[in-house]
């Protein structure tokens, strides 16, 4: 079966909404081993929504379609599948009465437009809306399948999982799962990374091996078909053993993660509580570390020591220093990060001061940073890093690499 998702609602054109319901949907048909090949959007207009089925069904035998099930005018998904399909639309006794009683329990006035949610395509599978009034569809004709699903997310995701799941697994000849796993790369160029696995990318066919393309990371999709869900598991490691004995050392987490995460649990792990000293990154660093929920475990607070000044005044960096070193220089990254700890009072400090760009900074070329990284107990380190990029990718990607080595 291959399937093509096509998402009615002029919101998703006009930009106002992003299409997650394809997301989703796509997400659960893999998990079924159906391929979906297109997502279709499509505004509320009978006329383009007929020609994408036309479309669709001239490419696709399973068309699922979201959106447009609802009382208003706008809505009309099932009438356009109806009159192209020529099926008539009936009204089904069990979702008008589940409409009936729901004005009865809220004492509002039912208006006609709302017996319409009850009308549903002859011949159709009704799948039970839980959380809402429209019911979903499912309808099978010639050699293709139609399902018919609402727009709130929050109506549609249950319903797909309680019944629209079952009702496709049935119609399903081989039992195929499709399972994958993405693995998580920072320090390592795209090009790089996939010129170190390029044998194991061309030489792989189940599982496949994808190169996806981060913001200043690398990613590998790794995705397996199999009949059973241990044995797609048991190929994925194996491809991922492999893969890591070519570049493990750049890896750093799976799926959805991020280094901030990675790094915010690993320190929960160990109960250790950091802080940072933060020049070119203006406390970007921070930011990242702030923005996970119960951060506050671990992270205590930092100081921006944007100018000299703060460094010398707050964080007691000390004047021969600056005056031998300068400030972008590895003295300064050590001092900062072993005064920050002291300040604030915790098991790690981590420090950032180099040259963001546009112009270089006591004679050190733009790209030039030093993380400095003290921890309670021993010796105090620093990395010095040669950034290629402009000033703003500069400094979130020396926020990152912070992250990269801590988690070394
Ligand atoms: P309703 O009964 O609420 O009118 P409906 O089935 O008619 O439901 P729409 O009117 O098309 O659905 O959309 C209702 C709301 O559902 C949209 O305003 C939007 O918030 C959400 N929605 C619709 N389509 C999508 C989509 N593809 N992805 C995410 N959200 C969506
Ligand atoms: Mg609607």
């Amino acid at each position: 079966m291959n399937a093509e998702i096509i998402a009615v609602g002029s919101e998703l054109l006009l930009g106002q909404i992003a299409n997650t319901n394809a997301q989703y949907i796509s997400k659960q048909l893999a998990q079924l081993g159906i391929n979906v090949y297109f997502h279709t959007a499509v505004g509320d207009n009978p006329a383009r929504l007929k020609e994408a089925i036309e479309v669709a069904e001239s490419r696709s035998n399973l068309l699922v379609f979201t959106g447009g099930l609802g009382p208003t005018k706008d809505d009309l998904t099932k009438e356009t599948i109806a009159g192209h399909l020529g099926k008539e639309l009936v009204f089904d006794e069990a979702a008008l009465h589940s409409i009936e009683q729901y004005f009865v329990r809220s004492k509002r006035q039912m208006t006609e437009n709302n017996k319409k949610q009850a009308l549903v395509l002859e011949g159709s599978r009704i799948l039970a809306n839980d959380h809402g009034m429209a019911p979903g569809m499912f309808l099978e004709k010639g050699s293709r399948f139609y399902m018919l699903l609402p727009g709130p997310p929050k109506e549609m995701q249950p319903m797909f999982d309680a019944y629209g799941y079952v009702a496709l697994q049935e119609k399903l000849t081989t039992k195929e799962l499709i399972v994958s796993r993405v693995l998580r790369f920072f320090g390592i160029g795209e090009s790089l990374l996939e010129t170190e696995i390029l044998d194991l990318i061309e030489k792989q066919s189940n599982p496949t091996i994808a190169p996806l393309a981060g913001e200043g990371e690398v990613t590998l999709r790794i995705t397996c078909k199999h009949d059973s869900q241990e044995e797609a598991e048991r190929l994925i490691d194996e491809a991922e053993k492999a893969i890591f004995e070519r570049v493990g050392e750049f890896f750093y987490g799976y799926d959805d993660t991020t280094l901030a995460k990675e790094l915010s649990k690993e320190l929960g792990k160990h109960g250790l509580t950091i802080s940072a000293a933060e020049s070119l990154t203006g406390g970007l660093f921070q930011q990242e570390m702030t923005n996970i929920p119960g951060a506050g475990n671990v992270f205590s607070g930092g100081v921006v020591c944007y100018t000299n000044e703060v460094k010398q005044n707050v964080l007691s960096v000390k004047e021969e220093t600056i005056a031998n070193d300068g400030v972008v220089s590895e003295q300064c990254a050590i001092e900062l990060a072993e005064n920050v700890a002291k300040l604030i009072d915790t098991d790690i400090g981590i420090s950032f001061t180099g040259v963001a760009g546009p112009d270089e900074l006591e004679g050190h070329p733009v790209g030039t940073v030093y993380i400095g990284i003290s921890i309670k107990g021993q010796p105090t380190t620093c990395e010095k890093l040669l950034l290629g990029g402009g000033r703003s990718a500069n400094r979130s990607r020396s926020a990152k690499y912070g992250q990269f080595f801590l988690l070394k």
